[in-house]
């Protein structure tokens, strides 16, 4: 009998410990489901476009063709300025991590203030090229436009009130002395706490809508590089960063005459490569200028592809070719060029004249309500 009721406690205490065995097996089975917080994008598909999507008039689907090589030549990715925060520039083309925001993320909320714009010049052009800027565009982001310059020119800035950095670079228009100023843009744009880093020229006009539009279809913590390449083919160098330069590597590049565009999250990573001065001895290494060695560290170093991107333009285009009903779409115009004085967005307004490089007609047209623009007629529609 005792033996027995040893035995029956015996297989129960066995049958309990065989239970909380089983049950402990099923807790994470039973646990829900972790949520994905942000699912990685697709790898962009490059194809056409999918149909039934409006690509606003004058924006080239095609990447520029300077050389005329094939346009499957390389991978290019084509973005165009969205209409709104849900037409995203979502083409499918978009880099592997640039892809649209993501409905778990949310929306980034962007402002002006949240974009370092950086222009580069020379004391030489404050007069020629920056005093048209800081009339127009630069007036309108004075806060967050950052002029990077080789010279003092405090009249300019009292008058004016820009924020001017004297790089201390060389006023030489060498490799050394333009990545002098773009080590010091990099440098400054990390301290800022910005969100987004864009480099123009002095010949650039931003048209700051258009811009704050293609801005707010990303978010700032992903790897986006945006810009226009100036040739249709990646450049090649010897790669003497990783390696002893017996190999070479090609990449895309956005060119600086035309503008680009770079994420926070993504010039954080560059920073070994960019930071307190180390963009210097980079572009030593390859030997290339400052905006081929920005591609370099993003596309060759870190695998980020630019998002190849028609709405930023350089002198190196035939600017009388954009249509004139979508010049205010664009994000940067400029003018000019050492061959051609009269390479102008065909864009109606002052005089040729009085506006050579239609910069002010441009900005008249942004912002109508400006002092100096002609006042709108009596009988005039708006
Ligand atoms: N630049 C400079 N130092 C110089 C000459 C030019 O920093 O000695 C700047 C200039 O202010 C402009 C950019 O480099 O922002 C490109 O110059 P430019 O437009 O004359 O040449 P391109 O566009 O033909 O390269
Ligand atoms: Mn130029």
């Amino acid at each position: 009998m005792h033996i027995a009721s040893v035995g029956v406690s015996k297989f129960c205490f066995l049958l309990s410990v065989a239970l909380c065995c089983l049950l402990l097996l099923l807790i994470p089975a039973l646990k829900p489901p972790a949520r994905q917080v942000d699912p990685p994008q697709p790898r962009p598909r490059v194809g056409p476009r999918p149909s039934g999507r409006s690509r606003p008039a004058g924006v080239s689907a095609s990447p520029s063709k300077l050389s005329g090589g094939s346009e499957d030549e390389g991978e290019v990715i084509r973005t165009e300025l969205p209409k709104n925060r849900n037409d995203s520039p979502k083409t499918g083309l978009g880099p592997q991590h640039a892809g649209p925001l993501s409905r778990s993320r949310p929306p980034d909320e962007l402002e002006l203030k949240d974009i370092f714009i950086a222009v580069k010049t020379t004391r030489k052009y404050h007069k020629s090229r920056l005093e048209l800027l800081v009339h127009t565009w630069v007036s309108r982001a004075k806060e967050q436009t950052f002029i990077f310059t080789d010279g003092e020119d405090k009249d300019l800035q009292q008058r004016t009130g820009v924020n001017l950095i004297n790089t201390n670079c060389s006023a030489a228009h060498t490799r050394q002395a333009l990545c002098c100023k773009m080590s010091v843009e990099y440098d400054k744009f990390i301290e800022s706490q910005k969100k987004w880093f864009c480099h123009v020229d002095d010949d650039n006009y931003v048209i700051l809508p258009s811009l704050l539009r293609l801005l707010s279809s990303y978010h700032h913590s992903q790897d986006i590089y945006l810009g226009r390449p100036s040739l249709d083919h990646t450049i090649e160098a010897a790669e003497r960063v990783k390696s002893d330069g017996s190999v070479s590597v090609k990449f895309w590049f956005a060119t600086g005459g035309a503008g680009f565009c770079i994420s926070r999250g993504l010039a954080l990573k560059m920073s070994p490569w960019a930071s307190l001065g180390n963009f210097i001895s980079t572009a030593e290494k390859i030997r290339l200028p400052d905006d081929c060695t920005i591609g370099y560290i993003i596309e060759a170093l870190l695998e980020v592809r630019l998002t190849h991107t028609h709405l930023f333009h350089s002198h190196l285009e035939n600017l009388q070719k954009l249509p004139v009903d979508t010049a205010l779409d664009q994000v940067t115009l400029s003018y000019g060029g050492f061959e051609n004085r009269r390479n102008v967005v065909s864009i109606g307004g002052f005089s040729l004249s009085e506006d050579p490089t239609r910069f002010m007609s441009v900005h008249c047209l942004v912002y109508p309500e400006t002092e100096w623009c002609p006042k709108p007629k009596a009988g005039d529609r708006n």
